[in-house]
């Protein structure tokens, strides 16, 4: 194991967003491709917002793309009594002092200074205060440097650079005697060695704060890798208006976890012009330094082109263990049927969801109780009952059983007519799946048994006869 280790830091108030699914793809892959360790922490300091559903959610969405970690998950809230501990360390080294200035009063010049057009900013008021009682409410502020820059080599951005007089005292510890988000971050993030710290680029701005805490208490600083935004079409960062955005949701509406991580890699990362890459391929070939500057458009197109690679490439065996949720919520068993592998493989060409592929496949275990009738209406009756007829006969009197003999077959029904295979194989195909989307005759056919597709291709003709 090489020195590296990474974090993958959710805040549980929600479930986990393709975002943050990202976040942890890159933290993930970096750390198998450089044999290190990857440490999932769940940031629930904020309790009132915080829920165990939605650490649940997390754990659910992380285990099902894969992305498994090798430490945690730890739990902030564990942890209360660490952070207490380094903020009276920063107290007694006079790095960090009490504050007992009141909200109103803060409110109060905060305003003043945004009427008079100046930054608002704590002005240090408490900072050196000779009476410090302790039985007044305060809060713990951190003596921040007043005087040059913080500055870090951003491994995605560059170098970034702020000017310290711009950064306030921040409270490290509320007046509840609770520590704050960023103080347990760099806590946590010191204590658990954490080498490189990957993350949203919205926390770009937390940056200089946190590492100034490092050194005041004397840790190494990690690495920093601010990964930008992802937006939807209209360019606003993405969020439920654009559509879905849990990973969860995705599984749901039937895509695989490897097509959703080969979609999520390439937002915002790249090797060279190639758009598909292996979970193998993905590890071997990532590197941070690569991922782009520009915040990345998710496109919807893109990821169901994706899936329906994966899909198609896909052991039928195991898309048949990945469909079944979907069936089940179509109330379909497929106990009385054809074979489930046998009908994803007529499919597999042709869905670009599993939720499409259910879809598709109900007709094999359910016979048509009506039909298109638009496309019915493209045929003479006279010529479908004459198509019907002759194919029932034809199938019933020959033993082919695969796909070429079936078409064969099919062909033969044409040329003695002198129908044409529009004629023919489109009314079969609405007997058999009452519509015209479907896999090939000779497909469906063999699939659904010729005992079956003789009796279904009867239903239609009593019902074209009877129209
Ligand atoms: N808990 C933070 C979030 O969910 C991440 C903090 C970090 O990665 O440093 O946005």
């Amino acid at each position: 194991m090489s020195e590296l280790r990474v974090r993958f830091a959710p805040s549980p108030t929600g479930y986990l967003h393709v975002g943050g699914a990202r976040t942890a793809l890159f933290n993930w892959l970096l750390a198998r491709n450089k044999g290190g360790t990857f440490i999932l922490r769940i940031e629930d300091t904020d309790v009132e917002r915080s829920t165990r559903e939605s650490v649940d959610a997390i754990l659910e969405g992380m285990k099902w793309l894969g992305l498994e970690w090798d430490e945690g998950p730890f739990y902030q809230s564990d942890y209360f009594p660490l952070y207490k501990g380094y903020v009276q360390k920063l107290v007694t080294a006079g790095k960090a002092y009490r504050c007992y200035c009141g909200a109103e009063e803060l409110d109060a010049k905060r305003n003043l200074a945004m009427a008079e057009g100046r930054k608002p900013k704590y002005d240090g008021c408490c900072r050196d205060l000779v009476a410090q009682p302790d039985d007044q409410p305060h809060v713990i502020r951190f003596r921040a440097p007043q005087n040059g820059a913080t500055s870090f080599d951003d491994l995605i951005k560059g170098t970034i650079t702020f000017p310290n007089e711009e950064l306030d005292d921040l409270i490290i510890q509320r007046t509840d005697g609770t520590p704050t988000y960023n103080f347990c971050v760099v806590i946590d993030d010191a204590t658990m060695s954490i080498t490189t710290v990957i993350r949203g680029d919205d926390h770009v701005n937390n940056t200089p704060r946190q590492i100034q805490l490092y050194e005041a208490l004397g840790f190494p600083v990690p690495q920093f890798a601010h990964v930008p935004m992802i937006l939807g079409a209209d360019k606003a960062r993405l969020s439920k208006r654009h559509g879905a955005t849990s990973v969860i949701a995705y599984r749901d509406m039937g895509y695989l976890p490897e097509a959703l991580l080969n979609y999520l890699v390439r937002l915002g990362w790249s090797n060279g012009d190639d758009e598909i890459f292996s979970l193998e391929e993905m590890i071997q070939k990532f590197d941070i330094n690569n991922v782009g500057r520009s915040a990345s458009v998710f496109n919807t197109e893109k990821l169901n082109w994706l899936n329906a690679h994966y899909i198609k490439n896909s052991d039928p065996e195991g898309l048949a263990d990945l469909l079944k949720p979907h069936l089940i919520a179509r109330d379909l068993s497929t106990h009385n049927g054809p074979d489930l592998v046998a009908v994803i493989k007529t499919l597999q060409e042709r869905s670009q969801t599993l939720e499409e592929m259910a879809d598709r496949a109900l007709f094999y275990y359910k016979a048509p109780t009506v039909y298109d009738e638009a496309a019915l209406a493209k045929f003479d009756k006279e010529l479908l009952l004459a198509v019907f007829a002759a194919v029932m006969e034809k199938l019933s009197s020959s033993s082919a059983s695969d796909v070429a003999a079936i078409d064969a077959l099919f062909k033969e029904v044409c040329s003695e007519a002198g129908w044409k295979m529009g004629q023919v194989g489109q009314p079969v195909r609405i007997a058999l799946s009452g519509g015209t989307q479907a896999p090939g005759i000779g497909e469906i056919v063999v699939t659904l048994g010729v005992a079956e597709t003789v009796r279904r291709i009867g239903a239609a003709r009593d019902f074209v006869a009877g129209r």
